[in-house]
């Protein structure tokens, strides 16, 4: 049998896309379905997300429900793996609280992810954790480009394009330090394997180093955990439907899974292509096409046969897009058909599962319980390896004991 320990979370800020699906979701069907693992765990990280989003706990809590359905529309099962939501485990905040000893202000500062999430969400500006500016959770579509961000802020000015600084006064040391309570969230249930998509790459290599130098002060207690990437490189980062940043729920740039085929159709419709191309027989450019790039993410053989029979594949398609003579509605209209072949049985999922939400509460609730005490033992096992377990080390209670008896009074 595998010794594979799964866990993944998303935050509850809204619900999935299709952004998740190639990244991260269909991977993990993937693996509960080949039954490819010791454990697996997939979890709603409400904890993290109220780290942007303290001021709006309503839209966090809306939201639970949303994702959990969400997962049972992809086929994720809870009769196979254990789905839980974060906040009920508090030997997650406790692990995270240890673990703050071993990561560096300026470690946390070289975060890209970071970087990029603290200007999207405007952090760097110090009025903005007094609440000054208003709806954490209400980020405006298209502010700022976190691709482009997270370049320009490798240079490592420490200052966003608006000059502010990037971490800024105005930045909460919860958002700031979130990268700390993942460490706490994957190493809790010893997690070997991440399936996420590229922006987490710099969570789990923190993580690595937290665990190593866990183990390093304190003995071989944690697991170093690898992160799992969709082999399709299209899926790494899929972009929102603008072209700009990574689809993401805080910009209000993606498709979502449930969404309606007629919706999933229009916002294809009003996608972003290429500039350049604006009558048919002008030659097309592929490279930072989001028709193409979803195209890439979605499109199998198949498909061809079903929606398109005139081309054989992928590749005829793009070179006679590039050579002009390819209109885009045309290639629109296919990616249209896949994206609703693909949610179609999602979709249908998702109405069988909202039919006994009480039942997808309880569901929650009893994986939980299991997380907790998968969790509770590992923080047993880092008490005692930090020597923080007083009260069950009988060595320890005989040997003070001992020692004040022997002193004279
Ligand atoms: P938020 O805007 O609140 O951060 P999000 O849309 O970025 O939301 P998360 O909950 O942060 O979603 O991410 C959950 C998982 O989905 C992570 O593994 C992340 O890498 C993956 N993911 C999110 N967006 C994309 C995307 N556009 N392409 C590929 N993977 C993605
Ligand atoms: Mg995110």
């Amino acid at each position: 049998m595998s010794s594979k320990v799964i866990l993944t979370g998303d935050r509850p800020t809204g619900r999935l896309h299709i952004g998740h699906y190639v990244g991260s979701l269909r991977g993990r069907v993937e693996i509960q379905n080949a039954m490819d693992y010791k454990d697996m765990f997939v979890f709603i990280a409400d904890a993290q997300a109220l780290t942007d989003n303290f001021d709006n706990p309503e839209k966090v809590r809306q939201n639970i429900i949303e994702v959990a359905l969400d997962y049972l529309s992809v086929g994720l099962d809870p009769n196979k793996i254990t789905i839980f939501v974060q906040s009920m485990i508090p030997e997650l905040t406790e692990l995270a609280f240890y673990y703050m000893n071993l990561v560096t202000v300026a470690r946390l500062q070289r975060n890209p992810t970071v970087k990029s999430e603290i200007q999207m969400r405007g952090f760097s500006k110090a009025d903005r954790a007094e609440g000054k500016e208003q709806g954490t959770g209400s980020m405006k579509q298209g502010v700022v480009n976190p691709v482009q961000k997270q370049d320009a802020s490798e240079g490592s000015s420490g200052h966003g394009e608006d000059n502010q600084p990037v971490f800024g006064s105005g930045l909460p040391v919860g958002f700031f330090t979130y990268p700390i309570s993942q460490a706490a969230d994957i190493t809790a249930f010893k997690a070997t394997t991440v399936p996420a998509g590229e922006d987490q790459k710099p969570m789990i290599e923190q993580t690595v180093e937290i665990v190593r130098k866990f183990n390093s002060i304190y003995g071989q207690t944690l697991v170093e955990p690898d992160i799992l990437l969709p082999s399709n490189s299209a899926c790494l980062r899929l972009p929102g439907t603008d072209g700009k940043a990574k689809m993401s729920k805080s910009l209000g740039n993606c498709i979502y899974l449930s969404e309606s085929a007629e919706e999933v159709n229009k916002k294809v419709m009003g996608m972003y292509t290429d500039p350049l191309h604006i009558s048919i027989n002008d030659p097309g450019h592929i490279e930072g096409n989001t028709v193409f790039t979803y195209l890439d993410a979605f499109c199998r053989q198949e498909h061809f046969g079903l929606y398109l029979p005139e081309y054989a594949s992928l590749d005829e398609l793009k070179a006679h897009y590039q050579r002009g003579g390819l209109g885009d509605v045309k290639i629109k209209k296919f990616l249209g058909k896949i994206l609703n072949q693909e949610l179609e049985p999602i979709r249908e999922r998702r109405k069988e599962f909202e039919k006994d939400i009480p039942e997808v509460y309880n569901m929650l609730q009893k994986g939980s319980r299991k997380a907790r005490e998968v969790a509770a033992s590992t923080m047993d096992d880092v008490r005692r390896a930090m020597k923080i377990n007083y009260f069950e080390d009988k060595q320890l209670i005989a040997e003070q004991a001992e020692r004040f008896k022997q002193q004279k009074h």
